[in-house]
């Protein structure tokens, strides 16, 4: 970072950065400066509050034994690797951020440095993950005009603003994979090529704040909550990921191969998962059968009620093969999450954890196919008794990620079900 890289910006148009944290309730928080302060938010960083940490997806404040309080600041910095010019918000740049104590070191409950640190402990296994998150959003809920899943009318009735989105992201350096109007009224999907698991949950925030960002020119609110429209198919976050070693894809030839270790992981920690995937009441509105997305902790090969879906790829494609886990959405701290999964695949991979076998069919229709939790309050009790996640996170971030799951689920004892989807609409 120098005076030369300030310049290139400048000359790009840029006049201000936007510096992005996601908090533990997965709202994305943020603190710009000038483009000419830039530098020194590299070196020095800019403050922020470790009060966020705590934060509720409605701004109030709970706490635990090392969280919450008005005291203390931490520094924020921007990764310049990861900056992008935005191409919707013309004059800003955007980074996601460190943070960092005021001596310098990493703040021990950094969503995003918890997220690198899994990946390097993966690493120091000689394992690394590729991962991508998909992208469902409402335009305009809740009163959307056009009806027809996957409909060629709903694509013709939004072209400028469909073919704007995929512009953007391309001049942002996104790999676009596909975009589709999804199943409910007004409801789209993008989804990106797979990453390093840090920058696969950076691109998660990008995409949704470009999305945000297009829509608004083209004068339409968007919602990303889990359940924008009560009692209609909601929008999902769904998880894609493949697990390497020495340039072999684990989950080639699944589930003979290491990937059904790592899979088991997962399908043994998700009920503890969910505490980080969905995190929100409205997700568990979204999290019911028959809407594909994932209610059941089973896996199936291309099932799609299943939380587990394996893909195997199309024939002839190699390195095409992931697992699909569908059970989460967009309320989750990506960071959190992709985190938490590495750490569960990685018990798995370890204590070679057997993968019982697939389920074919609707899991509704079987007598013993085991549903998810199916509230809040059940996620966060799993999620509290999971030493495995515990350890991983480190004890600050996992306490302040149960005491948030604990407040925000207490916000909503006793509200209707409708209100809880209404009240949520528009945070996510
Ligand atoms: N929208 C569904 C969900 O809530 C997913 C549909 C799909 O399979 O893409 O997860
Ligand atoms: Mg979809």
């Amino acid at each position: 970072m120098g005076m030369r890289q300030v310049h290139e910006l400048r000359e790009r148009g840029v006049r201000a950065v936007i510096l992005s944290y996601v908090d533990t309730a997965g709202i994305n928080r943020v603190k710009t400066v000038p483009v000419n302060r830039l530098d020194d938010a590299v070196r020095w960083g800019v403050g922020i509050s470790p009060v966020f940490d705590v934060f509720l997806s409605d701004d109030s404040v709970t706490g635990t034994d090392r969280l919450g309080g008005p005291d203390g600041d931490l520094r924020m910095r921007p990764d310049m690797d990861r900056l992008v010019v935005l191409a919707a918000q013309p004059g800003w740049a955007w980074a996601p951020a460190d943070r960092f104590t005021q001596d310098g070191e990493p703040w021990v409950a950094d969503q995003r440095g918890f997220a690198r640190r899994a990946v390097e402990r993966a690493a120091a296994e000689g394992v690394s993950f590729r991962m991508a998150i998909e992208v469902e959003w409402v335009v305009d809920p809740p009163e959307p005009t056009f009806a027809s899943a996957y409909g060629m009318s709903r694509l013709v009735e939004f072209s400028d603003y469909a073919r704007d989105i995929l512009v953007a992201l391309e001049e942002q350096g996104v790999q676009v994979e596909q975009l589709h109007p999804e199943y409910s009224a007004g409801q789209f999907e993008v989804s990106v090529a797979a990453a390093d698991p840090v920058a696969a949950a950076d691109d998660s925030v990008l995409v949704r704040q470009t999305i945000r960002a297009v829509s608004r020119r083209h004068g339409l609110r968007v919602s990303f909550s889990p359940c924008p429209v009560f009692e209609t198919v909601g929008n999902g976050g769904h998880v894609h990921l493949s697990a390497w070693r020495g340039g072999v894809n684990l989950f080639e030839g699944f589930p003979e191969r290491d990937g059904g270790y790592a899979a088991a992981g997962i399908l043994h920690h998700l009920p503890a998962l969910l505490a980080l995937g969905t995190p929100s009441p409205a997700g568990y509105l979204r999290l019911v059968p028959s809407r594909w997305a994932g209610a059941f902790a089973c896996w199936g090969v291309e099932t799609r009620e299943t939380a587990l879906r394996f893909v195997p790829g199309t024939s002839g494609l190699s390195g095409a093969a992931n697992l699909e886990v569908k059970c989460f959405d967009l309320a989750a701290n990506p960071y959190l999450l992709l985190g938490g999964l590495v750490a569960a695949a990685m018990s798995g991979l370890s204590a070679r954890r057997p993968l019982p076998p697939p389920v074919t069919g609707d899991p509704v229709l079987l007598p013993d196919a085991p549903r998810l939790p199916t509230s809040l309050d059940a996620a966060v009790e799993e999620f509290a008794g999971d030493a495995v996640l515990r350890a991983a996170l480190g004890s600050v971030l996992f306490d302040a990620v149960v005491a948030v799951r604990r407040a925000e689920a207490a916000r909503f004892k006793g509200v209707a079900d409708e209100e809880v989807a209404e009240a949520l609409r528009w945070v996510y």
